[in-house]
């Protein structure tokens, strides 16, 4: 287990000596909505900047830099909320509707799990970058010039093209990927709608910039560039950029790369620019006549955080068993999603027929059959969620990191609850008991869960209200229901199940 890990401490340099001088990290703190991170969103971020962001001291390693490298992916993730909200507001006033909280809460779910994650892994992309760079560089390419910034701009991006493109045309990377494309919706909650597992593989596709020259901080920069720039694009109320659209990646484009139409199936897979689409010929613009249907092909149903996360697994799990040759069972994991025994690698795809046609209702999304109290108690339980996630990213950027128990604890009681949660929109029938264990544990557990210790006083207290209340709200909900389903049933007249099955 690797655990969550600070910035080195520093022997010498002003700002990053004794804790007296190391500023406390606060979740919204108002140095998180400046302009640089808004700037940030779009890569317009200096030379010069960049080279700061690596920290004030300049006599450490390539390895201790690249440790001390700022975090402005977690720095920006309050902005993302309230662009997100925006976002919600402007879209509402635009189209008249609403995007559904389920939908939202379990994009925002995976990109709580999939955070906490990547924080703690970041040690390895970094340690075997470092390595090659320290052992087999070629030259060593500065952090601060426009010519090293561009050159690091387009490395970056083409390490993720290849990435992104492998992550959908490879079964195994595929079933990480699809968590991204699993909503049904297209705005910004999805762009942080990301697999857990993604962290572990991603940092292959970069190891050729640690042969060619960039430093370890410069590739941890500019990846994180790379990845804030793709928040903006997955949005539906931007149409069309104009000239824009032949360099960069647009939310035209991403809308086209989202869409489960057979004609959007794998394409536009740059991050910032789509000049590697048209170079490789993936590269499909959107077409009005035909708008998107965002989603998986094989519809996923569920809002489950766990489920989310597997399903494809276990669909390639279940191919795996369905063959019976070696070659056709390796075959299964490692060819593409559409590859079947007898088919080409990347399986049959026959862009010219219209979704209409492959699917019987493809304009049908997946919605909440659940009641509204349902649905406001578990956005409720979500928030009582978020502070465990903020104490644990909190601890990280102040340098006190989780134990390898706190870790695991965090995880589990965390991914249980982003799970149960989850369910709860998709109406499960075993929700009323596991809901009740969940908030029982966590209520009867308080004290001994990891993050909230010592502040966040008034918000504790709130939990646990939730928390207690929730315990009992289910078994009392279930007596009432039971209770008012016998009184409404005359003593010798039809049964409640009769009048319901009526009444369809
Ligand atoms: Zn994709
Ligand atoms: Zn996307």
């Amino acid at each position: 287990m690797i655990l969550p890990q600070p910035p080195l401490p520093v022997e010498s340099g002003e700002g990053w000596t004794g804790n007296a001088s190391i500023p406390q990290w606060n979740f919204f703190g108002p140095d998180k909505f400046d302009v640089f991170h808004l700037r940030a969103l779009f890569y317009l971020v200096t030379p010069k900047e960049v080279a700061n962001l690596t920290g004030p001291n300049h006599n450490l390693s390539y390895a201790e830099e690249a440790h001390h490298v700022q975090d402005v992916f977690s720095d920006t993730i309050p902005v993302f909320m309230v662009l997100c909200l925006i976002e919600a507001v402007v879209s509402f006033i635009v189209t008249g509707r609403l995007f559904p909280v389920s939908d939202t809460i379990t994009s925002w779910s995976a990109g709580l799990l999939s955070h906490m994650t990547k924080i703690c892994v970041k040690t390895l992309d970094v340690g075997l970058y470092t390595w090659l760079f320290t052992h087999y560089r070629l030259t060593i390419i500065p952090i601060d010039t426009w010519w090293a910034w561009a050159a690091a701009l387009l490395a970056t991006d083409f390490g993720y093209y290849w990435f992104h493109r492998a992550s959908h045309e490879i079964n195994l990377f595929w079933a990480a990927h699809q968590v991204h494309h699993s909503s049904e919706e297209f705005n910004f909650s999805v762009a942080l709608r990301q697999s857990v597992v993604s962290n572990f593989g991603a940092w292959v596709f970069y190891l050729p910039m640690a042969l060619l020259g960039f430093t370890p901080a410069t590739f941890l920069i500019h990846h994180q560039l790379n990845l804030l720039y793709q928040f903006w694009i997955h949005t539906s109320l931007i149409k069309n950029l104009g000239p824009l659209e032949w360099i960069l990646n647009t939310p035209s484009h991403h809308r086209a790369h989202h869409g489960r139409n057979p004609l959007y199936i794998d394409i536009n897979y740059g991050g910032v620019l789509i000049i590697w689409d048209r170079l490789f010929g993936t590269f499909i613009p959107e077409n009005e006549k035909e708008p998107a249907l965002y989603g998986l092909v094989g519809r996923l149903e569920s809002h489950n955080a766990v489920w989310v996360q597997v399903l494809r697994l276990a669909e390639i799990r279940r191919r795996i068993a369905a063959n019976t040759s070696l070659g056709d069972k390796i075959s299964a994991a490692l060819k593409g999603p559409r590859w079947r025994p007898g088919l080409p690698f990347f399986g049959l795809l026959d862009r010219t027929i219209p979704i209409a046609k492959k699917e019987e209702h493809p304009e049908r999304k997946y919605q909440s059959k659940v009641p509204r109290w349902q649905k406001i108690y578990a956005t409720i339980h979500f928030l009582t969620v978020m502070p465990w996630f903020l104490a644990m990213l909190r601890g990280y950027e102040n340098h006190e990191p989780y134990s390898t128990s706190e870790t695991l604890l965090t995880f589990v009681h965390m991914t249980i609850s982003l799970a149960n949660i989850g369910s709860v929109f998709d109406g499960r029938s075993w929700i009323p008991l596991t809901e009740t264990a969940r908030c029982a544990f966590l209520f009867l557990f308080f004290n001994f869960l990891p993050g909230l210790e010592d502040e966040y006083e008034y918000m504790r207290s709130i939990m646990r209200t939730v928390l207690l209340l929730s315990v009992f709200l289910w078994p009392v909900r279930h007596y009432l229901t039971t209770t008012s389903a016998h009184a409404a049933t005359p003593a010798n007249g039809p049964s409640v199940v009769t009048k319901v099955e009526k009444s369809k």
